[in-house]
Order: C-alpha cells, then sequence, then structure tokens
C-alpha cells in the first residue's frame, strides 16, 4: 500500500478496493517501522489521521485525492496539533487555526499524517538547523535531505506518506526534491495562499507540492492552489491547468531554454551529465531546445540573502516573549527588554539569529539604501532576464542544485557553502514564477534534479514538461527511481538506473 501512487490509492478507496483506514494504518506502520532512522516527522498525529480516514470511508468526503495520506512542514498552522517551525521558540504551541492549505486539504479528504522537520524557521538546506535534531536521507542516511523542508521530502521517498507539502523562499521545496529523487513544485508567488504559514520573507515565500510523481504533485497542486481573501498577496485568477498539463505530458513544438549561467562551472561533472543527458532526451520527444542567457543571474544569490534576512528580521520581531510561545527570565523583577533578551537569546538558534542580525543592518538607516536598496533593484534586473528570456522560449531548465545530497556535518559551519545550494533555485523566487524540480538520474549512487521554469500563472507548463520527461525515463529505466533508494532495509533493492545512458 505504501508504494502506490496517490492517484492509485484515491482510485482504490473510491471503488473501494481498500479502504482510507487501511491505507493511513500502512502508512502509520511504515512510520513507525522507519523514521526512527529517517526523522522526518517532529509530531505524527495517528488518532486524528484515523478519525479521517473513517470519515472518507463514511463518504462524508469526496474528491480526487480523498483518503490519500500526506504529510505538512512544520510552518503551516494546524488547529490544535503542535507548529514548531523547526524552533524552540515556538516549542509546545498549538495554533487555535488552520492555514488555508491546511483547510483546503481536510475538506479534500486528504488525511493528514502529521508534521514534518525543517530547519528553524524554513532557514538552511540541510535540516541540520532544526532546534530538534536533522532529518536523514532515505538514500543514504549519512546525508543531508535538503532543506528548509527535508522533512516533508524525506518522508516522501521513504515512502512514509505518498503526497507532502513544502514552502520555498529559496528552494526549500526544489532542492529537497532534488536530493531525496522526489518531486517537488514551488507555484507562482501568490498562487498558493500563505494564510497561515508562518512567515520567513513574505514577497518571497510560497506553500507548493512534493510527490513521487509528477501527476499526483498535479493533483496536490489543484487542491491547494486558488484564490483567498485571507492572503492580500494571493491571486485572484483561475488556476492554471496543472493536472490536465500532467496528463498531456507531450512537449512537441515546446521551446525550452537551457540557462547558460546556470550550468558548468559550480555544477558538479555527475550533475552535469545527468542534465545535459534529459536535455538530449527533451530534444528526442519533440522539443526544440536552444540556449538562453540570463545575464544578472549570478547576482541572486546576494540579492536573496539580503532581501530575505531583512524581510526575516522584521516578521521575526514577533517573537517578542509576550505574544509567543517562549518566555525566559520573567522573574517579576527583570524588565521587559530584558525578558525579550533572554527569550530571544535562549530561543533562536545561531542560523536565525545570524540572519536577524544581517537583516537589521541590512534595513539600518545610512546602509538601506547601499545594501536593500540595492538588493531591490537587482531583484527588478533578474525579473527582467525572466521576461526577455520567455520572449524567446516557453520554459527554462537547470539543474536543481550544483551537486548530489552532502554528508551530515559537511557544510553546517561554513554558511557560504550552504547558500550556495541555492543558486539555481533563487532565480525563480526572486521573479515570482513557478519552478518544479524531478528526479533524471543518479549521479555516486544518489539523486539528480532537472528545474524547470515558466512564466508566472504558467504553473501548467511545469508539469507539461515533467510530465513527458518523467514518462521518457520510466520507459528508459523500466521502474521508478526510487526503487533504488536502498538505504533503509525495508526498501526493495534494485539496480536498473545506469549512472550513464
Ligand atoms: N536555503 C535557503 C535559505 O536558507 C532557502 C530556504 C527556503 O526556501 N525556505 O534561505
Amino acid at each position: 500500500m505504501i508504494r502506490r501512487t496517490a492517484v492509485q490509492t484515491a482510485a482504490e478507496v473510491a471503488s473501494g478496493e481498500t479502504t482510507a483506514v487501511a491505507t493511513t494504518q500502512a502508512h502509520l506502520d511504515r512510520i513507525a517501522a522507519v523514521d526512527g532512522d529517517v526523522h522526518a516527522f517532529l509530531y505524527v498525529d495517528a488518532e486524528g489521521a484515523l478519525a479521517q480516514a473513517a470519515r472518507v470511508d463514511a463518504g462524508e468526503l469526496t474528491g480526487p485525492l480523498a483518503g490519500v495520506p500526506l504529510a505538512v512542514k512544520d510552518v503551516l498552522c494546524t488547529r490544535g496539533l503542535p507548529t514548531t517551525v523547526g524552533s524552540r521558540m515556538l516549542e509546545g504551541w498549538r495554533p487555535p487555526y488552520d492555514a488555508t492549505v491546511v483547510a483546503r486539504l481536510k475538506a479534500a479528504g486528504v488525511v493528514l499524517l502529521g508534521k514534518t522537520n525543517m530547519d528553524e524557521f524554513a532557514m538552511g538546506s540541510s535540516t541540520e538547523h532544526s532546534a530538534y535534531g536533522p532529518t536523514h536521507n532515505p538514500w543514504d542516511l549519512t546525508r543531508i535531505p535538503g532543506g528548509s523542508g527535508g522533512g516533508s521530502a524525506a518522508a516522501v521517498a521513504a515512502f512514509e506518506a505518498p503526497l507532502a507539502i513544502g514552502t520555498d523562499t529559496g528552494g526549500s521545496i526544489r532542492q529537497p526534491a532534488s536530493v531525496t529523487g522526489t518531486v517537488g513544485v514551488k507555484p507562482t508567488y501568490g498562487g498558493v495562499s500563505r494564510y497561515g504559514l508562518v512567515a520567513f520573507s513574505s514577497s518571497l515565500d510560497q506553500a507548493g507540492p512534493c510527490a513521487r510523481t509528477v501527476l499526483d504533485a498535479a493533483l496536490l497542486h489543484e487542491v491547494i492552489a486558488g484564490h483567498d481573501p485571507a492572503d492580500s498577496t494571493s491571486i485572484d485568477a483561475p488556476v492554471p491547468p496543472v493536472v490536465q498539463a500532467a496528463r498531456r505530458a507531450d512537449v512537441t513544438g515546446l521551446r525550452i531554454g537551457v540557462v547558460r549561467e546556470l550550468t558548468g562551472e559550480g555544477y558538479e561533472p555527475g550533475v552535469q551529465e545527468r542534465f545535459d543527458e534529459a536535455v538530449e532526451l527533451l530534444t528526442s520527444l519533440g522539443a526544440s531546445v536552444s540556449e538562453v542567457s540570463c545575464p544578472h543571474f549570478g547576482y541572486a544569490l546576494p540579492a536573496y540573502y539580503l532581501i530575505a534576512p531583512s524581510e526575516a528580521s522584521s516578521n521575526l520581531a514577533r517573537f517578542d516573549s509576550v505574544r509567543y510561545g517562549l518566555r525566559v527570565g520573567d522573574d517579576g523583577v527583570r524588565s521587559l527588554e530584558e525578558v525579550m533578551s533572554l527569550t530571544r537569546a535562549a530561543g533562536f538558534g545561531p542560523e536565525v539569529k545570524r540572519r536577524i542580525i544581517l537583516g537589521t543592518y541590512a534595513l539600518s538607516s545610512g546602509y538601506y539604501d547601499a545594501y536593500y536598496g540595492q538588493a531591490q533593484k537587482v531583484r527588478t534586473l533578474i525579473s527582467r532576464d525572466f521576461a526577455a528570456a520567455f520572449g524567446q522560449v516557453d520554459v527554462l531548465v537547470s539543474p536543481s542544485t550544483p551537486g548530489v545530497a552532502f554528508e551530515l556535518g559537511a557544510k553546517v559551519d561554513d554558511p557560504m557553502a550552504m547558500y550556495l545550494q541555492d543558486a539555481a533555485t533563487i532565480p525563480s523566487n526572486l521573479y515570482g514564477g513557478p519552478a518544479m524540480s524531478l528526479p533524471v538520474g543518479l549521479s555516486q549512487g544518489l539523486p539528480v534534479g532537472l528545474q524547470v521554469m515558466a512564466p508566472t500563472m504558467r504553473d501548467d507548463l511545469l508539469y507539461l514538461v515533467g510530465g513527458a520527461l518523467e514518462q521518457a525515463l520510466l520507459d528508459r529505466w523500466g521502474a521508478p527511481l526510487l526503487d533504488c533508494a536502498a538505504a533503509l532495509p525495508t526498501h526493495a533493492v534494485a539496480t536498473h538506473v545506469p549512472e550513464t545512458s
């Protein structure tokens, strides 16, 4: 049961071939068996999951994903369930309301298994910045599962859940997808509601689907997307036809641009090789592939590391020891300022403090124009690069990440090396357009991801390309890539995916 796609499970539940309760129990058993090793979950809600599954079996909830289990990144508010954002600051906090994404999932009969591990406040690329210990990559437990949404990606890759929700501010859905051999999509900014999503960088944050197949991701995308009056940046327009595109899966005549600035130097040879082969495959499927230059993409990383920390320094000011979560040193003698200072010193980890200090500095008078103002100008130049590129081609492609999953501990003391993980993913966040990572093979026995980027509100194009590429690779390999993930004892070991074509 745990190996089924979401589409298969939903069909079997709808036809009565299986029940939502049995499917949910199978996933809870899987979590019990492997999550001690993987640590994808911070909280498992067995009781709530089985109750929701029973409602589906009773016919109270229906829909294309009714009865399908799912894991939620712990950055989204879930009424009555712990929501920590990977931080000590919110330990023990149970929100009094559901995020819009969560409410829509529940109404669609999706079964919420629990909350997944993440870098504190979604700042990081490895989950090593979680206050609750790292998540391990199911392909190799000594390696990182990516971040910040490493828990969601690992849960999907380890067959603990067929679907998960992540959030992507600079790559936190796509980079974990890339290094775990799963599919991850950052929708168009404003395409999915941010209401109830604990804010990191409000102009960049976007929730999106994590899955094992492109069609599963599309179905999840369709359930969570669409206008929400509770989010002022939500786009009031029809959801792009993502499911239809995933089913069509045809790139005949599509113009695909390879971003010159996101290849070559800085990318591991094995990653570059798998990427080049996938591009060749797209050509053989009838796409017209050309090289496109986006000259300002090289400045995306520095611009992001001014804009994101600036917004974070402002957003995280609300954790003031008075309104939410942790309070330290409130002995009736100390001043409010002292209590606030002690609380923030104890409640935030080193990466969060680094970002708050960086952002506060960049926004301070005298430096604002030189840093934050400059970064915003660079952001505009990057959007213009996208606009110019989309005048020539329909979608852009690049490797999703510079390398495969690295060893736990390898970069945790080197912030710059960690930040470089997102060189290819950050441009789409700055621009606001949608982007997908999907698996295209192995290098050193570890998954390699290819990124597809599309114009804003053309999320359907991601699924068109992703669906076609996925099918062609499946034909080549004869089985899904994830069947090769051998780190878990209960995984079937297969070696059918060649490292070279
Ligand atoms: N790794 C990036 C960062 O640390 C992106 C994080 C994210 O997308 N939430 O900011």
